[in-house]
This record gives structure tokens, sequence and C-alpha cells, in this order.
């Protein structure tokens, strides 16, 4: 480990030259008692249906020294992915090209030019990266629980850097920025007053979830994820267009219809979702969802 302290000034602007529309660092303490009382009482309602990985870990998640010893600085990024120009029935987020990949590649570049040491997680870690966006005031906690970046909105990637350097300074949360309660929202089936059930979500229905979907389960504008909270949040509305072309649709996704999409077959899903977080559902989910979609009840 280097005893020297990290730049912060120089961390920021490296990060923002590289893409990155946020950059906030935090001291990797202990996630705070309110906040881990929390998230143990969402574990204890079973909110996180089949995604077993979130009972995993989870001392792990709340204590950051767990998953890389020696860390003394969480470095949260954000990268903005509003397409210009989406494909209307798949979620915002997965237009263009896997933002783990994307992100990772960037957060590697960042790390090289600051010369840091540690290690960079997106989503694939016990890391509670919405926590830590909140606490190293990068963002605002949303009433249905998004981290949502002034100047860009909730349509953001956020990622995480791990580094054994203690930093020169460090930020706090933006004021005001953590609602007590996750707020109801009416587009919502899932949000309860106790926090999100999964089990209930859309875009883990469309996503995560094997098997057929439940009965009752309505498509109505996507069929791959699910962008109601998102839209329903008021800082959408300061969402802007990203810059980056990797979250851009292709020409051929964006002009996709709804009997294209009947009518979809394994290869061309294999050329439309090339390097694409799509691939997540599989081909045979992905189908299923637009069977759901295409129903008449779907299109009130
Ligand atoms: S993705 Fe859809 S169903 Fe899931 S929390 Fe958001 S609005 Fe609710």
């Amino acid at each position: 480990m280097s005893s020297a302290l990290l730049n912060s000034n120089n961390i920021k602007a490296q990060a923002l030259r590289l893409g990155f529309v946020a950059c906030g660092l935090a001291k990797a303490e202990p996630v705070d008692e309110n906040f881990a009382r929390r998230y143990q009482h969402w574990l204890d309602l079973d909110y996180c249906g089949e995604m077993d990985y979130m009972r995993r870990n989870v001392e792990m998640r709340l204590r950051p020294d767990l998953l890389v010893p020696g860390v003394k600085t969480i470095v949260s990024l954000a990268m903005n992915f509003m397409p210009e120009k989406p494909q209307p029935a798949i979620s915002l987020y997965a237009q263009g090209k896997d933002y783990h990949e994307v992100m990772k590649q960037r957060m590697q570049e960042l790390m090289q030019a600051c010369e840091l040491e540690g290690r960079c997680f997106v989503d694939t870690a016990p890391v509670l990266e919405r926590y830590w966006a909140w606490k190293s005031g990068i963002g605002i906690v949303t009433q249905s629980g998004l981290i949502s970046v002034p100047g860009y909105g909730p349509t953001v990637f956020l990622g995480e850097l791990f580094l054994t350097s203690e930093a020169d300074h460090y930020d706090a949360p933006l004021p005001h920025s953590m609602p007590e309660e996750i707020g109801w929202t009416k587009v919502c089936p899932a949000l309860t007053p106790e926090g999100l059930d999964a089990r209930l979500c859309i875009s883990y229905q469309t996503i995560e979830h094997r098997g057929p979907l439940p009965e009752e389960l309505e498509l109505k504008r996507t069929f791959y994820g699910c962008d109601r909270c998102l839209r329903a949040t008021p800082q959408f509305a300061e969402s802007q267009p990203t810059t980056e072309q990797a979250f851009q649709p292709s020409e051929a996704l964006q002009k996709m219809t709804a009997e294209d999409w009947e009518g979809l077959t394994e290869e061309q899903y294999r050329t439309l979702f090339k390097g694409s977080a799509v691939k997540r559902a599989k081909f045979d989910g992905l189908k299923r969802n637009i069977e759901r979609w295409l129903k008449p009840h779907n299109k009130k």
C-alpha cells in the first residue's frame, strides 16, 4: 500500500476526461447502522426473490474491508446511458453494449491514469452501489430508490473503485438526499412501504426470472426490463442524451417493430444483441417476454 494521499481533484478531473459524469470519494468505513438495518429487514422479508446472491456475503456488503482487505477509499463513478433514439420495447439502459464491459474498461483506464491501487467493481460483487453513490455525494436517492445525478437524472450506471490509500479529501452526501422511506409510485407494482419487492418487479421478472411469467404480469411499454420508476421519477426530466456511442442502439435494433419482434429468430437475436446485456434473458426468455408483451391486454 502506498502511503501518499490520493489526489481527489486529479481523480475527478481524469474521470470527467474519460467520460464519467460524476465522481465522488468516500471513506471505506462500515455501512451506516440505519442503512444496514433496513437492508437486513429487506432480506428478512424475502423481497430479493430468486436473487440469492443478495443473501450471500451480507457481512461483506456491509463491511468493504472484508471484500478488499486494506481498503481505505471508495470512489463512486457514474456514466450517463440515456440513448438518443431508443428502441421503445427495450429498457433504456440495455440499448447498446453491455455496460459492465464498457464501465470496467473505462475504470481501469482511470486507475492507470491516476496510478491507483485497488480493485474496480461494476455490479458484479457484493457492493451496495447506491449506498456508496449517496455516501460519496454523487447523487440523491429518489423516492423510488434510484440514484439521480444532478444534471443527468437517474439514467446513469454506477461503478466503484476500492482503493488501498487514504485520500486528501472526502465528499459528503448531498443535502437531504436520502429519504427515510422509499415512497410509493402509482406506476410500480413492486414498491411496498417497506421497500422494493423484487418478486413483483417487472425488470426482475423479464430479466432474471426463469420459467413462465406470472399470469397477472402485464408488459406494456417494454418486454425487456422496465423503465416505469425511472420515467416516473421527477429527476428523469434532467436526463439528457449521452455522448457515449457504446450506449446507443444499432440502427437495426432501433427500427424493430412489433411484427419484427413477433417473428424474431435465434439468429437475429444473436446479431441484434451481440455484446449486449439483453443476452442475460437468453433467447427463450426473450421470446417468452415478447409473447406476453404482444397479448392484447398489454396494449391497453
Ligand atoms: S423496474 Fe418497474 S416494476 Fe421494477 S421497481 Fe421499477 S417500476 Fe417497479
